[in-house]
């Protein structure tokens, strides 16, 4: 006898990339965290709102983080009506389907994407249906239109690398009937983004990500791009407070910091494209990536011993037991330096 959901007595729990404790002693290039740290910007911001003596920290902090959706706003060219920021795009996920699906409903997404969705179906009861990717990097078998209340795109696809383009996003919103969510979590490290289609097409709802790009993920950012209407519901849905007075201050400081996060974000790109090359001149297959992140196939197609191989020389990348992926390693991107290391330890470990 259990007094769980059935749904929720049956399911997995999603498991997080790995965190050592002794995080420092390692080259940590598993979960695709940014190696560099945050604007210096945001660090005085939450120093500021700190105070010396915390003073602020027994008020409530501003329910509908208004300011920050002002600058989202700016930023993005959108009206703050159409922005929500969220304590993580992981929380505004799950919000999404739980304003869209109903139990017994179906979602979709391609396979290989973000596990995590897999999860958000299965707290909400939702049926699930997975697509693959062809070889010119389309969704094997979408249909003409697809019934599905929701669809996840991660894109850039992680853990692969590839964008999609944005004609072909486009041709999926109009043969979606329900929503498309398209993860643009990695979009900063992109040549472009679908920001467009959220005007054009009435089912096309965006979530980022200040998690990876920015630097953030400590501190837990993340919004969605929406007509009013989705924003509205959304915002029922949230908890009230949902993001702390810290986070607020280090958002408003980061999102305002753009040349920061370009030249960051441009020094990762470039660190990417010539780490790619260096694991070509090895023999490793690379997939060109859009992301902060390379999926690399050794020559001997053993993801599992490199993985073995760095793990004992403390490089902690990305190993997934999937049969689409048991072959290669998903490498986050790190410093320069971080880079030359560890392709030092590929090209010894062979
Ligand atoms: C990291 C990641 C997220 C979660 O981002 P948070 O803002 O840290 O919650 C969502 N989607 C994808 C594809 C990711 O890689």
């Amino acid at each position: 006898m259990t007094y769980l959901r059935p749904s929720i007595d049956a399911m997995e729990a999603y498991v997080p990339g790995f965190q050592p404790p002794d995080i420092t002693s390692w080259i940590k290039l598993n979960t695709n965290e940014n190696s560099y740290p945050p604007s210096p910007k945001v660090v005085e911001a939450v120093v500021a709102e700190l105070g010396t003596d915390g003073k602020r920290l027994h008020t409530y902090p501003s329910a509908s983080s208004q300011q920050l959706r002002d600058v989202a706003g700016d930023i993005f060219g959108f009206d703050p009506s159409w922005i929500i920021m969220a304590n993580g795009s992981d929380e505004v996920l799950n919000n999404l389907i739980r304003a869209v699906v109903s139990e017994g409903e179906e979602i979709g997404y391609v396979h290989p994407s973000y596990s995590y969705y897999a999860t958000l179906a299965a707290i909400q009861g939702a049926r699930v249906k997975t697509y693959g990717l062809t070889d010119d990097f389309c969704i094997a078998g979408f249909p003409e239109r697809y019934p599905g209340k929701l669809f996840f795109l991660t894109t850039p696809n992680a853990p692969l690398g590839p964008a999609f383009s944005i004609d072909y996003i486009e041709e999926l919103a109009r043969r979606c009937e329900g929503v498309l969510v398209l993860d643009e979590t990695y979009a900063d490290f992109a040549e472009g983004n679908a920001l467009e289609l959220v005007r054009k097409c009435d089912n096309v709802v965006i979530t980022r990500s200040l998690s990876k790009s920015y630097a953030l993920a400590g501190m837990r950012l993340g919004l969605a791009i929406a007509r009013p209407e989705i924003i509205a519901a959304l915002d029922k849905i949230r908890d009230h407070y949902n993001l702390d007075r810290l986070a607020q201050a280090a958002c408003v400081a980061a999102l305002k910091d753009q040349p920061y996060l370009k030249a960051m974000c441009r020094a990762i790109c470039e660190t990417r494209e010539w780490f790619s090359g260096q694991l070509r001149s090895i023999g490793y297959d690379v997939i060109p990536s859009q992301g902060n992140y390379v999926f690399a196939t050794p020559p001997d197609r053993n993801g599992k011993r490199v993985y073995e191989e760095l793990y004992g020389r403390k490089i902690l990348v990305r190993h997934f037991s999937d049969p689409l992926l048991v072959h290669g390693l998903r490498i986050s991107i790190g410093t320069r330096e971080e880079m030359e290391m560890t392709l030092a330890a590929l090209a010894e470990i062979g």
